[in-house]
């Protein structure tokens, strides 16, 4: 994923979206984005016009910041959702979710994506018995995800575990919580992803 030097709160706050790129810091009453709704900058609080290309970009830009994409990793998603049967919109919401460092997240070994990128980069995963260090890595239905024996006791893992209720798992991971282990039992449906985007304006964007 591309750097950013700036604080990440200004992202959410810039989207006018809770991007949960911080960890605990999210749940608490610290959230920048509920502490100061507006976007960041000068003219963060003008009232700002966006035409329809602006809408789109926007929504592109978010979805791309919540999974933490850089701008051609999440070309390359889209070109794969597009290939698929289906609708690409809903293609790639799923294609999104399937990345390891997101299921890792989900199930709550991490307390953020970018926490979950940096923890499978660092050996500490592995799907269906074999090391996975690559964060893109898609998990298909049925594949088993667990925190290495060697992990077990890293504290920030542990810590996340911990919190995991306060988020919840989605009801297509099951997550055996005594044995550091996730599954995915089946893919999302669009009405499983509850997260407020209109994917259909990124595919819209995409298609000029
Ligand atoms: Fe976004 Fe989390 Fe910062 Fe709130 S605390 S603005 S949700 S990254």
């Amino acid at each position: 994923m591309a750097r950013h030097i700036e604080s990440v709160c200004r992202l959410c706050r810039r989207e006018n979206l809770k991007l949960y790129l911080k960890g605990d810091r999210c749940y608490s009453g610290k959230c920048a984005a509920e502490r100061r709704s507006y976007p960041p900058g000068q003219h963060g609080q003008s009232r700002a016009k966006f035409s329809s290309y602006g809408v789109q970009l926007r929504e592109k830009q978010k979805v791309k910041r919540m999974y933490g994409l850089a701008e051609k990793q999440f070309r390359n998603f889209f070109a794969k959702a597009e290939r698929q049967k289906g609708i690409t919109g809903t293609n790639l919401l799923i294609l999104l979710e399937r990345r390891l460092d997101n299921m890792v997240y989900r199930l709550g070994f991490a307390n953020s994506r970018n926490e979950a990128r940096q923890l499978i980069q660092h050996n500490h995963f592995s799907v269906n018995g074999k090391k996975v260090s690559i964060p893109s890595y898609l998990v298909k239905v049925g594949d088993l995800i667990e925190l290495r024996e060697k992990s077990r006791k890293n504290a920030k893992i542990i810590d996340s575990l911990e919190g995991v209720a306060r988020r919840g798992i989605p009801s297509w991971l099951e997550l055996d919580k005594d044995h550091f282990q996730g599954r995915i039992m089946t893919l999302p449906n669009r009405e499983d992803l509850t997260m407020p985007i209109k994917e259909q304006l990124i595919v819209e964007l995409y298609s000029k």
